[in-house]
């Protein structure tokens, strides 16, 4: 099921990526837009879930792998001072790419409300 995301091109190495780290169920890569001095994208590699609205019971395990290793990249990276994680779910929220993903953000001092 759409399979032909850019993300899934990634994955599949039909795409260049600066790719942090890797495992059998996720990837993380450097996004090409960053926002903060470390802006990392942690996506599933096994199954593509279109939006957050869309995980299910039997993705549970999944997600707290994808939050597990948002933490070690946090470290590997030397964010792990502070940083942010954010989901964009679907249009309205700024979703641009229709495969799960965190964005891992740090490196800088960050507000709160976001904007
Ligand atoms: P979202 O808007 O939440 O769907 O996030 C998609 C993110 O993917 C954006 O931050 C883009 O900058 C990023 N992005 C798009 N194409 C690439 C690419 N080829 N390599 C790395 N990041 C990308």
């Amino acid at each position: 099921m759409m399979r032909d995301n850019i993300f899934q091109k990634i994955i599949d190495r039909q795409l260049p990526a600066q790719i942090v780290y890797e495992d059998d169920h996720c990837l993380a890569l450097r996004d090409i837009n960053p926002q903060a001095p470390v802006h990392v994208l942690v996506i599933p590699k096994a199954k593509v879930i279109p939006t957050h609205a869309d995980i299910t019971e039997s993705d549970k395990e999944l997600l707290g792998h994808l939050h597990l290793t948002a933490a070690k990249v946090a470290r590997q990276l030397g964010i792990d001072d502070g940083y942010r994680i954010v989901i964009n779910c679907r249009e309205r929220a700024g979703q641009t790419v229709p495969h799960l993903h965190f964005h891992l953000l740090g490196g800088r001092d960050m507000r709160w409300p976001p904007g």
